[in-house]
């Protein structure tokens, strides 16, 4: 049987990811949540995706926050790594022990430098767009106007604005 497979995602990863049924579950805290909709930065499609729990909120232990600490305090990320990042390596490391295959999803060097002496997976957001070759365009899902650049809110009708592959190439 193979195991289960968890992405946990943090804030940069909220803020790009495509929330759609994948080969793996999806999972974040509520840090990072936070920080997202106090950011003002698409609000909208993260708590859309809570709610129908293609992400799911979990918080990870004390103890296992004091264990990504002392690790992070060895490879010198300490310093670095916010309130966030901490709780988000806690959980996969929590996911990890739980004998999950674990993806850290994060833009942040010092959490996927952490991550990897975790001995967890990284995924950078970037990295994810360059792996794919995939283009992305922005369309209005009520008018469906077609933009090339990011946006929240459609500037024609004030619509929700989805991000789309243009094109994918393999
Ligand atoms: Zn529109």
């Amino acid at each position: 049987m193979a195991g289960r497979r968890v992405f946990v995602l943090d804030t940069t990863a909220l803020l790009s990811a495509q929330f759609e049924p994948g080969p793996a579950e999806l999972v974040t805290v509520q840090e990072a949540v936070d920080e997202v909709v106090y950011g003002g930065l698409a609000p909208q499609r993260v708590s859309t995706a809570l709610s129908t729990k293609a992400i799911k909120l979990k918080k990870p232990s004390p103890q296992a926050i004091k264990q990504v600490e002392e690790t992070a305090r060895m490879t010198g990320d300490l310093p670095k790594l916010s309130k966030t990042d901490l709780a988000v390596l806690a959980l996969a490391y929590e996911e990890r022990v739980g004998g999950a295959e674990v993806v850290v999803v994060t833009d942040d060097y010092s959490l996927q430098n952490t991550a990897l002496r975790l001995g967890l997976g990284v995924w950078g957001v970037g990295r994810e767009t360059v792996r794919e070759m995939r283009e992305w365009v922005y369309r209005c899902l009520v008018c469906g106007k077609v933009y090339t650049r990011p946006m929240n809110r459609c500037r024609e009708c004030g619509g929700e604005v989805e991000r789309v592959v243009k094109r994918a190439s393999r």
